[in-house]
């Protein structure tokens, strides 16, 4: 026993510790740079990025790691790259641990909801700060588990450079225990190690994995995000958020009359020039798009004036989600055009076609808002954050500018007790409120609306429309609904357009399209709809 105490505290051993640390480190760390790659080659969308990276999985991962110790510490050398035992030994555990990561990685920033990354890119979030501040995050979380596991058989793998002599604990232990012959208590107490080795990857696994649990009754979500602020400004150097001027109004919202200037902001784009009532502010021209075989439109063109608050109705299918994500360019359509306040979406002014990260920005500059079916909301940050997150993010409002503006809006949508929870932690009906709030924030001249009461339970439509219909009329907006509240179509629409077979069957002002439809497949859609729903529309 006294000996074993003995091989516990051998400067010997322990130097051997520090080795399997360094080729665990080189190994964990060159994996995690080239995993990085190897999965940004891989939903890169480029086919043949694709393919090479999943042809080094296959080679990397197919064979043992042994082999490629040697091959990189014996092989290599025949070739004229020459390293030595410890670095050959990181390089190759790195070469193998790659592919892994890479999954690891693939499979968080995929499990991130796509309805969230829709929302980003509606909000006029780039490729990046989408990455940075909705998925990456939220897959960070999810990906703890399996990284622990990674760094635990990294520890392990590394055992394996005592084939290329690196003096880690294994290869110290041998020489230790051939030389005494005491093998019991010499891999005794090597056993001990690695186990308290491994025992510390599993707890600082735990810690994370608490950390990042917003769930835990005493983390609030602005705690977490200070946590995350806290490591950025770490990574980075200096303050997280850019200081900017904080906007010029207070919280005034826009009239009816002068759509979206009440309160210009600092750093956020002028609104475009000319917009007032009357002027066209969505205008589709012959817009045809087909998914496959498929046309979902077949010419469809569409004008609304600026102020114009517009119903979509159609039967399930007909494109009217396929229709608003075109009029945000959030689909792209074979051919036609989208104008949105004069600015052709996806089309530089010199006519070239325009990248994502410039669609992006034209989102913003056209001034063009959205609210999802699914509320899609970021999952991880608080409702508040949601509504201030984009305008730092993407607008660069100062964070004290955009926490006011947040706080204001969901005053505004009757959550101003609610700022702090998390989405999961409201009702459907509060979520698609913030989600409401969150659309408006950055005061778009134009808004979508897909659906926003279908996802909700019966009792919780009422609070949702009796928002949309405050917008309506207190804000000035433009705004397309798509929708199958008739009565709700009749009390707050200006217009009705009726999409069916491809294209706009029916549209005109709401009381006429709603008490007396002209096209037949108008007159079947309300009959049955007001079967249901109505007393006072019939056909
Ligand atoms: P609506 O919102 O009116 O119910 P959608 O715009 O969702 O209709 O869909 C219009 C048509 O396009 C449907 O037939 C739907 O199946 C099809 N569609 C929608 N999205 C896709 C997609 N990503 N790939 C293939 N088909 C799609
Ligand atoms: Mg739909």
């Amino acid at each position: 026993m006294a000996l074993f105490y003995h091989y516990l505290t051998l400067g010997y051993l322990l130097h051997g510790i520090a080795l399997t640390l360094g080729v665990t480190a080189y190994g964990l760390a060159g994996g995690l740079g080239a995993g990085i790659v190897l999965a940004a080659m891989q939903l890169s969308g480029q086919k043949w990025m694709a393919a090479l990276a999943r042809g080094y999985t296959v080679v990397f991962r197919g064979t043992p790691l042994i082999l490629q110790m040697v091959f990189v510490y014996d092989a290599l050398p025949h070739f004229g790259i020459r390293w030595s035992a410890m670095a050959s030994a990181g390089v190759a555990l790195a070469a193998n641990e790659a592919p892994f990561i890479a999954e690891i990685l693939r499979s968080g920033i995929l499990g991130v909801d796509r309805g969230q990354v829709l929302a980003g890119r509606a909000l006029g979030m780039p490729a990046w700060v989408l990455m940075r501040h909705v998925v990456a995050p939220q897959a960070v979380r999810t990906m703890i588990p399996a990284f622990g596991n990674e760094a635990v058989s990294a520890l392990k793998n590394s055992s394996l450079a005592s084939f290329i002599s690196v003096q880690e604990l294994t290869l110290r232990s041998t020489q230790l225990a051939s030389s005494t012959f005491d093998f019991f208590s010499v891999f005794f107490a090597s056993g001990l190690f690695y186990l308290l080795l491994t025992g510390s990857v599993s707890l600082l696994q735990i810690l994370a994995e608490r950390a990042l649990d917003l769930d835990r009754p005493d983390t609030k979500p602005g705690r977490a995000m200070a946590g995350w602020r806290w490591a950025r400004t770490l990574l980075e150097g200096g303050p997280s958020e850019p200081s900017r001027a904080p906007p010029a109004a207070s919280g005034v919202v826009a009239t009816r009359d002068v759509p979206g200037t009440g309160a210009a902001q600092a750093g956020a784009p002028a609104p475009a020039q000319g917009v007032a009532d009357g002027a066209i502010a969505v205008e589709v021209q012959n817009l045809t798009m087909r998914y496959g075989e498929r046309t979902i439109f077949g010419g469809l063109s569409l004008r609304v004036h600026a102020g114009e608050i517009v119903a979509l109705l159609g039967p399930s299918g007909s494109g009217k989600s396929t229709l608003l994500r075109c009029l945000n360019r959030l689909e792209t359509w074979n051919s036609g055009s989208v104008f949105i306040n004069g600015h052709r979406l996806g089309v530089s002014s010199g006519g070239l076609v325009l990248g994502d990260s410039a669609v992006a920005r034209q989102r913003i500059e056209v001034g063009v808002g959205m609210v999802f079916q699914h509320f899609n909301l970021f999952a991880h940050v608080s409702a508040r954050e949601n509504i201030a997150g984009p305008l730092r993010w993407v607008h660069g409002w100062s964070a004290q500018a955009a926490a006011g503006r947040a706080q204001e809006l969901l005053d505004r949508v009757g959550l101003a007790d609610r700022a702090d929870a998390l989405p999961r932690h409201l009702s459907g009906g509060q979520q698609q409120r913030v989600a409401i709030a969150r659309a408006i924030a950055p005061r778009p001249r134009v808004l979508l609306l897909d659906e926003p009461t279908s996802a909700l339970d019966p009792e919780m439509v009422g609070e949702v429309l009796e928002v949309i219909r405050r917008l309506a009329s207190d804000e000035g907006l433009t705004m397309l609904i798509s929708t199958h509240q008739l009565r709700f179509a009749e009390e707050v629409a200006d217009r009705v357009v009726f999409l069916a077979q491809g294209g706009i069957v029916e549209d005109g002002p709401a009381h006429q399209v709603l008490h007396t439809p002209s096209h037949p497949l108008t007159s079947r859609f309300i009959r049955v709809m007001a079967a249901g729903q109505l007393a006072g529309v019939s056909t």
